[in-house]
């Protein structure tokens, strides 16, 4: 058997020769060469070279019940037995599905109680666009077809998906944005509001929604999209003036709020949604990564009663859907993964415990020179470096500083991920108290190591 040593040299060569990444330089990649993530337990992942790292970011925001539980295992194995797939197309069901669509309408917001499935959050974002315009198409109003969404936004890789999305870089391909999506901008005072309370921000950038909407006029309006805190965008929770604010404009103008629940769902805030937590009352809902907690790979949009009443009641045909839309074994999979959620009431521990503790743990850090700002709700977070704290003054090249921190994080064996000059987290629900202090020690000690090294 070959050495450890020669074992990760040979799946760096795989990955050099034939393999090529998401949201990856691979030039840069080349000279670095990528850690092979072998095996993981709990909250922990391990290398090939045996290297244990505690993982602040659940996979990609996702394990939220952690790694290694065999009953998730278990169930697969059992489906996939019994009926590795069969499609929901032709007038066709399976009871995975059905079981997971039922489970879900007892956790969602009053009034979700439809079920549509995908495989991934891009997907169930491309899905909701469709049937925000569909809605209003059937409704006989055609020209209500603009989606407004916010900049920073993330909401996946597909064509539309990255067209919703608010970020520059992702809008730098030819194809995109496509026409007919909108930005208004996003509620985060730490960056653009010096002057202004949080509650007068939050109200503000709210009213951009109505400003756009007065613009455009309602009559062409089909949805406004939002995630509940911004996560990729780098963890902006939006003051508590700006919900309210948001659902009032929605409800005046007669506008369809679609929530991206991707990251917050699956008591990521403490709550099982995001829109709980903020009291957003959606007519759509984008889930996935917690559904599963990544162990197989599925999403859904949730849709109210409002919208699934138009939808359902008009004959013709909702030309949409993807061969594995509520394929068995993921299905089975989020099935147990919500049992998991509900039998060990992580929902309830992230709300009461741990996340309180994770939060106050990481404002903590407010006391060291090069931390600015901390923000974050439940089991997500976002701690911001300043060079200049009084004036939350930003480093150039932006990003520099958080780079350096989040490189000596991983060398000290914790996994976050650098957002602008910010590191965010969400480590997996199943964290402890005990395990948030390893979190937050190392991370503490990797940012006195880059201080002591020289900004
Ligand atoms: N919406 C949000 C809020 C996300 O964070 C993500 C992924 N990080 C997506 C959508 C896209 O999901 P996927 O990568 O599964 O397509």
């Amino acid at each position: 058997m070959q050495t450890s040593p020669s074992r990760t040299a040979h799946w760096q060569s795989l990955d050099v020769h034939h393999h090529m990444h998401p949201f990856t330089d691979h030039v840069e990649l080349a000279n670095e060469k990528p850690m092979v993530i072998e095996r993981a337990e709990g909250v922990y992942i391990y290398d090939s070279e045996g290297r244990q790292l505690l993982d602040g970011m659940a996979g990609l925001w996702c394990v939220n019940v952690g790694y290694g539980r065999e009953e998730i295992v278990d169930a697969v194995a059992r489906q996939m037995r019994q009926l590795p797939f069969y499609n929901t197309f032709f007038k066709t069901t399976t009871p995975a599905a059905l079981e997971l669509a039922h489970k879900l309408s007892t956790l969602t917001p009053e009034g979700i109680d439809y079920f549509f499935f995908s495989n991934s959050g891009s997907e169930a974002n491309d899905t909701n666009i469709r049937l925000a315009q569909s809605y209003w198409q059937l409704l006989g109003r055609p020209e209500r077809k603009v989606i407004i969404s916010r900049n920073n936004a993330y909401h996946g890789s597909t064509i539309a998906a990255a067209s919703l999305t608010g970020m520059a870089s992702m809008h730098d391909i030819p194809a995109c944005p496509i026409d007919g999506i909108v930005h208004i901008a996003n509620p985060d005072w730490y960056a653009c509001a010096q002057d202004m309370t949080e509650d007068e921000y939050g109200l503000q950038t709210a009213q951009a929604l109505e400003a756009k909407v007065l613009e455009l006029g309602a009559e062409n309006i089909a949805a406004f999209f939002a995630e509940p805190i911004q996560g990729a965008g780098g963890v902006i929770v939006a003051p508590k003036t700006y919900w309210p604010e948001i659902q009032r404009i929605c409800r005046k103008y007669d506008i369809l709020l679609v929530v991206d629940e991707v990251i917050t769902g699956f008591g990521r805030t403490g709550a099982w949604f995001g829109a709980q937590t903020f009291g957003i009352q959606p007519d759509l809902m984008t889930l996935a990564k917690g559904l599963s907690s990544g162990y197989l790979p599925i999403s859904a949009s949730g849709v109210s009663e409002r919208v699934a009443k138009v939808l359902r009641s008009k004959p013709g045909r909702f030309p949409h859907g993807y061969t594995y839309s509520g394929h068995p074994a993921a299905a089975a999979a989020a099935l147990k993964n919500i049992e998991i959620m509900e039998r060990e009431r992580l929902v309830q521990q992230v709300g009461e415990r741990t996340g309180p503790c994770f939060q106050n743990a990481l404002a903590r850090l407010l006391d060291h020179p090069m931390v600015g700002h901390v923000r974050g709700h439940g089991l997500m977070a976002c701690v911001v470096f300043s060079p200049d704290k009084t004036r939350r003054a930003a480093f150039n090249p932006l990003g520099g500083f958080a780079t350096k921190v989040r490189n000596h994080c991983f060398a000290n064996g914790l996994v976050t991920r650098a957002v602008g000059d910010g590191l965010v987290f969400a480590p997996p629900l199943v964290i402890t108290e005990a395990q948030i202090g390893e979190l937050v020690h190392k991370l503490r000690k990797s940012l006195d190591e880059v201080l002591a090294h020289g900004v």
